[in-house]
């Protein structure tokens, strides 16, 4: 223990696994695509800051401190990248909520985190927000014009495609293939129609709009990131982490702007998660085929069996959900839980070579499943039973699924016993329309309910 172990990586930039070094010793410097605040985070977005999170987790177990930043989306970014069409997001919650932006966004931030925190994600060393960053992205942009990567035209600034020949390099799209990618009404004032918005002058009726040498207006999207990222990681940081959905355009041009004004190359290592999938789609609010993470607990799964079923999947592979792989998922977790429970009082022994092997599947490439067979050979083999049970609650360090949560030493939040009990006398009378609105009521504190032939099985949730 204490030795670092190195880990390798998918670098999407280069298409192959890579050994990361650190580029300052000890230290892994990682920058996390957030969420946009207009919204509530689905569970295929879960899944991909609980990659983040893994990563983290598993680089942390492997001897690396980390410095995480991810980003807070608190400006509207529009539909449509071109920003010739579209709605700004932010602003259509605005105006549906009856609310300002402010509000909007600090409504969903904190959603978000009450998200993240239901999966075990941990925290992140920092998450600024966008729009505390508008004067460290005017300053990028004003260099970007300076350099000659960047020209404004009415007061819209357009980063110049043509003027940074690796465009296209991460996503290994062409010209052409850039071409075909945007859609609708092309501003005809843009050099080239690939050229994307840093900086957008601000039209009527907007909200969210901040002085700039060019005129009133609002950033683009992607110079949030460089601007964020370059701001409190400097120049060249190890990871950048964010959805297979994010490659391109968003990557792509962060690339362009980030080293188009450093000058050099400021990511070493781009790692994309990829999608959850419902009935053979992408799981996403615009195909409307979403679930938050407390709508499941409301169908009475563990948060964390959530978490269970992703790390069955590689993060590279796209994941089918499933009611049944939820059950499945659930099913597995509560065992562990059982066994982690009746193993942890035994006294411990040897534990053999199973950590060696446990540590092997996360530094290549974060093999998650692969780490998870050895949690099923660990319960199978001879070891001493104490033993098995501190091996998994040291891994549960990586895996964060609460392993030694003991189900009868929860202690139920206050009211929620009153709330059980009545909710059985509502099943017995069978009274069904209260038995679901009382599940409703314990899920909001944090008390998952299952129904069984057994009655009612409880599972509080650790906040
Ligand atoms: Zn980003």
């Amino acid at each position: 223990m204490g030795a670092r172990s190195a880990i390798r990586l998918y670098n999407t930039m280069t298409r192959r696994k890579e050994e990361l070094r650190p580029l300052e010793a000890g230290r892994m410097r990682i920058y996390s695509c957030g969420p946009t605040v207009y919204r509530f985070a689905h569970i295929g977005n879960l899944r991909t800051y609980m990659f983040a999170d893994v990563l983290t987790r598993s680089l942390e177990y492997l001897g690396h401190d980390t410095h995480q930043v991810m980003n807070i989306t608190d400006v509207g970014h529009l539909t449509d990248d071109t920003f010739d069409r579209g709605e700004d997001k932010m602003l259509v919650s605005a105006r549906l909520e009856k609310k300002s932006p402010e509000e909007i966004a600090a409504y969903y931030t904190e959603a978000f985190m009450h998200d993240a925190r239901m999966v075990n994600i941990q925290p992140a060393r920092e998450y600024p927000r966008a729009t505390a960053y508008i004067p460290q992205m005017i300053e990028i942009i004003a260099k970007l014009i300076e350099g000659g990567h960047a020209y404004e035209v009415g007061g819209t600034v357009y980063y110049d495609i043509a003027s940074f020949p690796a465009y296209g390099r991460l996503s290994r799209n062409s010209t052409d293939q850039l071409l075909s990618g945007t859609r609708g009404e092309v501003d005809p004032r843009k050099r080239h129609p690939g050229d994307f918005t840093l900086w957008k002058a601000a039209g009527e009726h907007r909200l969210q709009v901040w002085p700039s040498p060019w005129g009133p207006g609002f950033p683009g999207w992607h110079i949030e990131c460089s601007a964020m990222s370059i701001s409190l990681l400097g120049d060249r940081f190890d990871i950048h982490t964010g959805g297979s959905d994010n490659v391109f355009p968003h990557h792509e041009a962060e690339i362009a702007q980030s080293e188009g004004v450093t000058g050099h190359q400021v990511v070493s290592c781009w790692v994309h998660g990829e999608h959850l999938m419902l009935s053979g789609t992408r799981m996403a609010k615009s195909a409307g085929n979403f679930f938050r993470i407390t709508e499941l607990v409301e169908q009475g799964f563990d948060p964390l069996a959530f978490r269970y079923l992703t790390l069955q999947a590689k993060y590279r592979t796209k994941l089918n959900f499933s009611p049944e792989a939820m059950s499945g998922a659930d099913h597995a977790l509560r065992q562990l839980r059982d066994r982690v429970s009746e193993w942890s009082a035994a006294p411990d022994g040897p534990r053999g070579e199973l950590d060696q092997r446990f540590r092997a599947a996360l530094a290549d490439d974060l093999d998650l499943p692969a780490a998870m067979a050895l949690v099923s050979e660990l319960i199978r083999s001879d070891l001493a039973p104490g033993a098995k049970a501190r091996l998994l609650i040291e891994w549960d360090r990586v895996l964060g699924l609460d392993v030694a949560r003991s189900p009868e030493r929860e202690a139920l939040p206050d009211g929620a016993a009153v709330l059980l009990s009545s909710r059985e006398r509502a099943r017995a009378a069978k009274d069904f329309a209260t038995a679901d609105r009382l599940r409703s009521e314990l899920a909001a504190m944090g008390v998952s309910v299952t129904d069984t032939p057994d009655g009612q099985k409880v599972v509080v949730r650790r906040s």
